[in-house]
C-alpha cells in the first residue's frame, strides 16, 4: 500500500512539473546585460583594451627576461619574480609603419597591466629569412601570465616538432590542424585563455585552458595546461598571484604584430 501512495504521488510531481513546462514563460530569463559595440572587422570591441594600435608602447614595458628566461628552468625562481605590477622601464622594442616590431636581443616586453582570464586579439608577421629553418625561423610567442606560451612561429612549409609549431601550446598540445599563411603575410590569433585558480594554500583547484582560433580556423579546443611553459623537462604548476602580464617572446628574429587587443573576462 506504502508503495502505491509513493508511485501515485511520484506521478502526481512529474505530471505537475510537466505541466509547468509546458508554459513558454518558465524557460524564458531577463538580465540587465551589458552593451557593448563590436569593432569593425577585426578591431577592438567597445569593451576592449586596446594594447596596440599602431601609435605608440605606453601599455608596454621591458619584461627584463631574455630568451633563456623563456626556458623556465626553475619555476620556483623565476615565478615569483613575475610581478603584476612589473619593471616599469619601457619596453625596447620599436614602432615601424604603424607595427610593433622585435628589436631583437632586447628581451621580452610584457603589458604594465596584469591580467588573469581574457579574450586576446593579436595580428602577427613573420619575415622572410635566408636560410633559417624550423624554431630559428621567426619565434615569438604570446606568454599569458609571463609564463603560459601560444607559440608563435613561421609553420607554413618549415618543420618543426608539432608540439612546439604555431599555435601549440608550446610542448604542451599540437594545433589540431596547420592554419598556417606564408612569411610576409598577416597572420590572426583570437585566443581565450582561462588562468589556472590556486587555493589559499597554494594548491592548485583548476588548471589554465586555452582556446586558440589561428587565422579563424579552431586549433586549441579548450586544452588543460600541465603548468607553465617548460623548455626542458616536465611542466609543473607553481602558485602565483591572480593577475600577471601578458608578454612578447623576443627570440631573436624581427617579428611584426599588430592591432593587438584584450578583454578581460
Ligand atoms: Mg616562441
Amino acid at each position: 500500500m506504502k508503495k502505491l501512495i509513493l508511485a501515485a504521488f511520484s506521478i502526481f510531481l512529474a505530471t505537475s512539473l510537466h505541466a509547468q513546462k509546458q508554459v513558454p514563460e518558465a524557460t524564458e530569463l531577463y538580465v540587465d546585460l551589458e552593451k557593448i559595440t563590436p569593432g569593425e572587422g577585426t578591431n577592438a570591441p567597445s569593451d576592449a583594451i586596446v594594447l596596440f594600435d599602431g601609435s605608440d608602447l605606453e601599455k608596454w614595458q621591458s619584461a627584463q627576461r631574455g630568451v633563456g628566461a623563456g626556458s623556465m628552468l626553475d619555476l620556483k625562481t623565476i615565478i615569483p619574480s613575475l610581478s603584476a605590477e612589473g619593471k616599469g622601464s619601457p619596453a625596447p622594442w620599436k614602432v615601424d609603419d604603424n607595427e610593433l616590431v622585435v628589436e631583437p636581443g632586447t628581451g621580452f616586453i610584457e603589458t604594465r597591466q596584469g591580467f588573469a582570464d581574457v579574450q586576446l586579439h593579436i595580428e602577427w608577421l613573420a619575415p622572410a629569412a635566408e636560410g633559417k629553418s624550423g624554431q630559428l625561423y621567426s619565434n615569438s610567442g604570446v606568454f599569458f601570465m609571463g609564463m603560459y606560451e601560444v607559440q608563435i612561429l613561421n609553420s607554413y612549409e618549415n618543420p618543426t616538432y608539432n608540439n612546439g609549431q604555431a599555435s601549440s601550446v608550446y610542448k604542451q598540445h599540437i594545433p589540431l590542424v596547420n592554419a598556417s599563411k606564408p612569411v610576409g603575410e598577416w597572420q590572426e590569433y583570437d585566443i581565450v585563455f582561462m588562468a589556472p585558480k590556486f587555493s589559499d594554500k597554494g594548491t592548485l583547484v583548476s588548471p589554465a585552458k586555452v582556446t586558440v582560433f589561428h587565422n579563424g580556423v579552431l586549433v586549441q579546443n579548450n586544452v588543460e595546461l600541465l603548468g607553465p611553459t617548460c623548455y626542458i623537462g616536465t611542466p609543473y604548476y607553481v602558485a602565483h598571484e591572480s593577475k600577471l602580464p601578458l608578454a612578447l617572446q623576443d627570440h631573436g628574429d624581427p617579428m611584426r604584430f599588430r592591432n593587438i587587443w584584450i578583454r578581460e573576462l
